[in-house]
């Protein structure tokens, strides 16, 4: 009946159905939510779009990713650059000469430059092997201490120092007046929501919603020649060697009738250990919006267990050890294509998932 069956209805799934249907092939996305779009779903609340699973900012270097996005969605010009609020002092991000500046008084680069170096000398860092040792040696420890530490210890739960290195260079160091949070070429938001780009990535593609995987697997399969799976890899094999760790999240809604501007950006991160989440997001921001009211969201992190939604795959050591024997599998399987954040357990942006994407439906049909 069906060519692929294609778990998820995030941007993997859409991308690789989209793609195969411009094939000529017949595709069924499900999806155990009541909407397309994965994490990246925006609904609109009284005018505003809201992101519905955290602040979603499309960036990229890539030309033809961001042309292929282009042709669903028109973006805006919209640049992040969120706040820190450290114990009620602002500091602005990514970590650049504003930052320096407001801790250090510092004016130039070089006297800026100086001070990191100091501070990584007296800390006695040298070849960083963990997050905190990469962020010390990159910026210093009054960054670290002020708007590093307490922000990814909530984040992940986990000591700083059983962080991989990578997580912390996602973050550019930069020695301008310059707050872009991205150093990518491209950069905005979906005029009129996200959910948009999926919507028409779908458009006469068979969809159906609230449909769980595992509940009805053999069923499912046997709709289809293939299946392309984009939710957990270790739930698609029972868990059988073990639990893969994921960060989940709590979004705390609000609509402020009476404030037409809560925050004054769209992204404050509280980077003190005390504050339970870890920022505010106000989401007219993200669209220059001009609405009465506005949508404010606060994102407290949590550790995932089972029935939670896996946000962020945790690439430590051990999870990355355990992720390679189920990847083995995966390698072997010749009906099932695992894509996406959760299948390849990678803590991927949009565009990369995007060209992953692109290249598995490469692979796929050989061209
Ligand atoms: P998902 O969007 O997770 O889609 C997978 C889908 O599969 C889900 O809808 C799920 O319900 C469904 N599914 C899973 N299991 C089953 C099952 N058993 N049966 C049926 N359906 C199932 N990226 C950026 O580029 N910029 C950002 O600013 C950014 N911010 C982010 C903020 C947060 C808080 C998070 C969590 C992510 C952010 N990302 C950002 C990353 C972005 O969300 C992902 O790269 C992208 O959405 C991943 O798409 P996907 O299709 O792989 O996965
Ligand atoms: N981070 C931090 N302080 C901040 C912002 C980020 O320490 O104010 C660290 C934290 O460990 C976080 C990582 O940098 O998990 C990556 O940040 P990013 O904004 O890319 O996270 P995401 O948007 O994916 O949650």
């Amino acid at each position: 009946m069906y060519d692929y069956l294609i778990v998820g209805a995030g941007l993997f799934g859409a991308v690789f159905a989209y793609e195969a249907k411009q094939r000529g092939k017949k595709c069924l996305v499900i999806d155990k939510r009541d909407h397309i779009g994965g994490n990246i779903y925006t609904e609109e609340m009284d005018g505003i779009n809201v992101h519905k699973y955290g602040a979603h900012i499309f960036h990229t270097n890539n030309k033809e990713i961001w042309d292929y996005v282009n042709r669903f969605v028109e973006f805006n010009r919209y640049t992040n650059s969120p706040v820190a609020n450290f114990n009620g002092e602002l500091y602005n991000l990514p970590f650049n000469m504003n930052t320096f500046n407001r801790l250090w008084g510092v004016i130039t680069p070089e006297q800026a430059k100086a001070e990191i170096e100091k501070q990584k000398q007296e800390a006695g860092v040298s070849q960083p092997t963990n997050l905190e040792e990469q962020a010390i040696s990159l910026v210093g420890t009054d960054i670290y201490e002020k708007l590093i530490k307490g922000y990814t210890e909530k984040q992940w739960g986990r000591p700083a120092t059983e962080l991989p290195e990578f997580i912390i260079k996602r973050l550019p160091v930069r020695f301008t007046y310059d707050n872009n949070y991205f150093n990518d070429k491209y950069q905005g938001i979906p005029i009129g929501g996200y959910t948009k780009i999926v919507e028409k990535m779908l458009e006469g593609i068979d969809v159906k919603l609230g449909v769980d995987y595992f509940i009805e697997k053999e069923k499912l399969d046997s709709l289809a020649e293939k299946t392309v799976f984009t939710g957990m890899i270790d739930q698609f094999y029972n868990y059988k060697y073990g639990v893969l760790e994921y960060r989940s999240l709590e979004f705390e809604t609000e609509f402020k009738e009476d404030q037409d501007n809560y925050q004054g950006n769209a992204v404050v991160n509280y980077t003190d250990r005390a504050t339970p989440y870890t920022r505010i997001i106000e989401h007219k921001h993200f669209e220059f919006g001009t609405q009465e009211g506005t949508v404010i969201t606060k994102e407290y992190p949590s550790e995932w267990k089972e029935n939670d939604e896996p946000y962020y795959p945790i690439n430590n050591s051990k999870n990355t050890e355990l992720y390679r024997k189920y990847k083995n599998l995966a390698d072997q399987e010749t009906k099932v294509i695992f894509g996406g954040r959760l299948a390849t357990y990678k803590y991927y942006d949009m565009h990369q998932v995007i060209g992953s994407a692109l290249k598995t439906v490469e692979k796929e049909f050989n061209v």
